[in-house]
């Protein structure tokens, strides 16, 4: 079940907090970030140019817009990117009168709404909470409080969400309602029995579930369904952040990880902590989502 993976090195770059990995099956690129650098990135694999955009505040998370451009989560609410002129237009913050929090992980549903949460800067518990930001444009509160608000994907059939507060250590599952966007029916199907905190997730195709372990030394495999440890995928990098499947067939494994807060003696002991990586996943991914509204 544990395996040493091998990962290949794709943008080398020392993040702070490098996150928000999302393949774009379309244009064929990855979007990743950095959240306390302030700065998103596009890196392109047929040319292996990494844009790098500035968005002059913490970002969260991103997706794609289906109408063009892109969709972030900021420390100061929901905006979209027009990725010509990188211009940033505000949205909606439902959280305006706490500066204090920030957005942190997040990705779009199988109808196009684009679910995200927050965090307060220093992980202050339960200060945070998790928000659907709709079609229309309209922001719901979804749950609360939540204190480091993370990985979200969807089943194939689009009946239940999976979710992760790291402070937590757990992944929830939710019934989910593709019509409403409505949750109910909060179960836990996956305890942290190992080391680490659940950061980032992944769906594959098969409906397991990819959990980037943030202190954990890797990527882990569930089956939601049973709660088993599948893979225990092992990496020379501590403090992996997210995963995305990407590639023309979706079966590599792009990941991002942190060294902020690291030393000298950490930072040399991991070279490769904070870049960019991929890892032959050896089973295919699921394409992300597409912002509707
Ligand atoms: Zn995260």
């Amino acid at each position: 079940m544990t395996e040493q993976a091998t990962p290949e090195l794709v943008v080398a770059k020392r993040t702070l907090v490098g996150e928000g990995s999302l393949w774009d099956p379309a244009d064929k690129v990855l979007y990743w970030l950095d959240i306390l650098s302030h700065e998103l990135y596009i890196y392109d694999p047929a040319t292996g140019v990494n844009r790098t955009i500035p968005t002059c505040q913490a970002v969260g998370t991103v997706v794609k817009r289906a109408a063009g451009g892109l969709v972030l989560a900021l420390h100061n609410g929901f905006a979209f990117l027009d990725l010509d002129s990188e211009k940033i237009t505000p949205i909606a913050d439902p959280e305006r009168s706490i500066p204090a929090n920030r957005f942190n992980d997040g990705k779009c549903d199988p109808a196009g709404r684009f679910w995200a949460g927050t965090m307060e800067f220093g992980c202050a518990p339960d200060a945070g909470a998790l928000y659907c930001l709709d079609t229309r444009l309209e922001v719901t509160e979804k749950l609360r409080p939540v204190t480091i608000s993370n990985g979200i994907v969807w089943t194939a059939d689009a009946r239940t969400m999976y979710y992760i507060c790291t402070a937590a250590n757990t992944v929830r599952a939710f019934d989910y309602d593709i019509d409403t966007g409505n949750i109910c029916n909060e179960r836990v199907v996956i305890t942290n029995e190992g080391e680490g905190g659940f950061d980032g997730m992944s769906i594959d195709a098969e409906d397991k579930l990819w959990v980037a372990v943030y202190g954990g030394w890797g990527v882990r495999r569930y089956d939601p369904v049973s709660g088993a440890l599948l893979r225990d995928l092992r990496l020379p990098i501590e403090c992996v952040t997210s995963c995305a499947f990407g590639g023309d067939h979706l079966d590599e494994l792009y990941v991002t990880s942190a060294v902020g807060g690291f030393d000298a003696e950490k930072l040399a002991q991991q070279p490769l902590a904070g870049s960019l990586v991929k890892i032959d996943a050896g089973v295919q991914g699921v394409a992300a989502f597409s912002f509707a509204g």
